[in-house]
């Protein structure tokens, strides 16, 4: 068996109650690498037909790569993969932390798990030692009550926690899993599966060290990674801000989505930069394991709002959709909004894309303070947000209407509200606006898992002229705003790349394009973790093989071309700002997902993998 991965998977089923350590051959591992593909592997192995999310067979996997638990930076995140509460088809979401090179000390390379405990449980896991065990002292409490639970009975150090809050176990379908207290795996309701599965919480104890086969290699790469870091633009501004060191160039390039994503740019920006949480909010940074770059602000208030510092700061995409993207600019309101989402369990990007819409329907006069218990709510207005948020996560009223997701809402509330219901396969799409990076308009659609942000590199990558483009085979050139053929194959190709970064769990903030490490870095660190002298041939087929993975899960479960749609919003032109009269070109629109599709292997009709394509990635097993 190859060094850095353990060869053994945790396998739990809750119905039966049955824990199991499985052995897998070197072949699965060279084959998927870890990471999602692990598992969209089990799904597709091991179901068949179309199966709910809710499905007691529903199989959730927490899986780590063939470099977690190295102290490099950003190889160890780790991967939440499963069918998707919010979206009905593949679900696939990402934190940083220790959880994974929790998981991989503790002797496995992910846990696997299917069924449904009897009562609320949690897992237990202490090295070689695995336990089910009761939850009920625990059910109902926020992560921050939890999270003090468990560390009191398990002790504070040498242990991770992975858990839903109270809006998992409500199945709040746009409810997250956080790590500890300062990461969230965010999207696609992850925690409404471990909900639905009656499971709050994942525990992690082991102070085992994991096995690499070149340990120098990995040294020489975590120094390499040390020594770039200062000039190094973006990973550095991440250092200093973390991502709201983004709003304000982000802004000032008209990408920062505003009032319901029908404009791109706030006057106010600036209250949500980066750097005037520094200055007003600022509580320390925490880091990822092993990673220099410690992005991860922490933020503290007293007034207006109480704020802890004990759970993360807002990142970027919160400060969008539950700031700019509702109107409100007070950094202090948003930090709040933040807590309570990270507190209960809640995707604070879905949560707010839902505020958003009621807000918008409520200023056009298609609902009223009748439909919200008659609380007057609106845009930029914190005190309403707070409540609406309490009210998602009790499931009371039109919280109850929201928290299954903007398509319920709008069957719920009338054909009326769907024009301001801005999402893609019932997923709310990122602070990035569509209608200015053609590239994330096209993957905002075409992704298996709904509207995702992080699954390819954004426009300017073609535009650059540097190698960055060039060593992954982007060879056209075009501005960052054309929609042809060139755009489509860099968003294809580089979905590829950021798939592969996906099955070997590393960051995209540092092992992106033109980030801190290099491709070839990459081949290096698979070679120092594992041993093998795996080519970057060989690797983006890995990164092709997953999509291709997520995308015949869809298909099963039902999903075709139809359903790569986008909200009519955003073929409307942008009103004002920097990216004043842009949108997305609903000309070229058809031609662009023909043509991804094409480059994919997908058939143009039904938008899912062909048999073809499928044998020659090595997928014929899942026809
Ligand atoms: S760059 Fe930030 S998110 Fe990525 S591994 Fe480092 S600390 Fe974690």
């Amino acid at each position: 068996m190859a060094k850095g991965f353990t060869g053994t998977l945790l396998r739990v089923d809750l119905t039966r109650n049955t824990i199991e350590k499985v052995q897998m051959p070197e072949e699965f591992y060279r084959t998927y690498m870890g990471g999602t593909a692990f598992g969209a592997y089990f799904l597709l192995k091991e179901l068949s037909g179309a199966v709910d999310a809710f499905d007691e067979k529903n199989i959730i996997t927490i899986a780590t790569g063939a470099a977690t638990g190295a102290a490099v930076s950003g190889a160890s995140r780790c991967c939440i993969t499963a069918l998707s509460p919010e979206t009905g088809g593949a679900g696939d979401t990402q934190l940083g932390g220790s959880i994974g090179p929790m998981i991989k000390r503790a002797g496995f390379d992910a846990v696997v798990i299917t069924g449904k405990a009897e009562k609320p449980s949690y897992l237990m896991v202490n090295d070689d030692a695995v336990e089910i065990m009761d939850a009920g002292h625990i059910r109902g409490k926020t992560i921050l009550e939890a999270h003090d639970v468990l560390t009191k009975e398990h002790g504070t150090k040498n242990i991770s926690i992975l858990q839903c809050g109270p809006a998992g176990e409500k199945r709040v379908r746009f409810s997250c899993l956080m790590g500890d207290l300062n990461d969230a795996a965010g999207r696609g309701g992850m925690g409404a599966v471990f909900g639905s599965k009656n499971l709050r919480a994942l525990v992690v104890k082991s102070s085992n060290m994991v096995e690499f086969a070149d340990t120098a290699g990995l040294k020489a790469l975590a120094r390499i990674g040390s020594q770039r870091l200062p000039g190094s633009g973006f990973p550095e501004t991440l250092k200093k801000y973390g991502t709201p060191g983004v709003l304000a160039p982000q802004a000032e390039g008209g990408n920062l989505a505003t009032h319901n994503f029908s404009r791109s740019w706030h006057k106010d920006y600036l209250n949500l930069h980066g750097a005037t949480y520094e200055k007003e909010l600022a509580a320390g940074s925490t880091t990822c394991f092993g990673c220099v770059v410690s992005c991860r602000k922490k933020v503290k208030a007293e007034l207006p709002w109480k704020v802890t510092d004990r759970l993360g700061g807002p990142e970027f995409e919160t400060l969008g959709l539950l700031g700019s993207n509702l109107d409100i600019t007070d950094p202090a309101a948003v930090a709040k909004a933040n807590e309570l989402c990270n507190n209960y369990g809640l995707d604070t990007i879905s949560t707010g894309g839902a505020a958003a819409f009621l807000f918008e329907c409520l200023e056009k006069g298609i609902l009223s303070k009748d439909d919200c218990n008659g609380k007057e709510l609106g845009f930029n207005d914190p005190e309403g947000l707070f409540w609406l948020i309490e009210q998602i996560v009790n499931r009371q009223g039109i919280g109850d209407t929201l928290a299954d997701g903007l398509v319920t809402a709008v069957k719920k509330l009338g054909k009326k509200t769907a024009p301001f219901a801005i999402h893609v396969k019932n997923k709310v799409p990122a602070v990035h606006m569509a209608q200015v990076k053609p590239s994330l308009a096209l993957m905002y659609a075409v992704s298996p898992i709904g509207a995702d942000h992080m699954s390819n590199e954004h426009d300017w990558l073609l535009s650059s002229q540097a190698d960055i483009s060039k060593g992954l085979g982007i060879l056209g050139n075009g501005d960052a705003s054309c929609a042809d053929l060139n755009k489509v194959r860099m968003t294809a190709y580089s979905q590829y790349y950021y798939s592969l970064l996906d099955t070997l769990c590393l960051c995209m903030f540092c092992w992106g394009c033109g980030s801190l490490f290099t491709y070839r870095d990459l081949e290096d660190i698979v070679k120092s973790a594992t041993g093998w002298d795996c080519t970057m041939f060989e690797l983006m087929k890995v990164g092709e093989r997953r999509v291709a993975m997520l995308r015949q899960i869809n298909a099963r479960q039902g999903f075709t071309a139809e359903d790569d749609t986008l909200p009519s919003r955003l073929f409307e032109k942008l009103p004002d700002g920097p990216a004043k009269g842009r949108c997305v070109d609903s000309k070229l629109w058809p031609e662009m997902k023909d043509q991804y599709y094409e480059i994919l292997g997908w058939d143009r009709k039904t938008g899912n993998p062909k048999e073809g394509r499928l044998r020659e990635l090595g997928l014929e097993w899942a026809l």
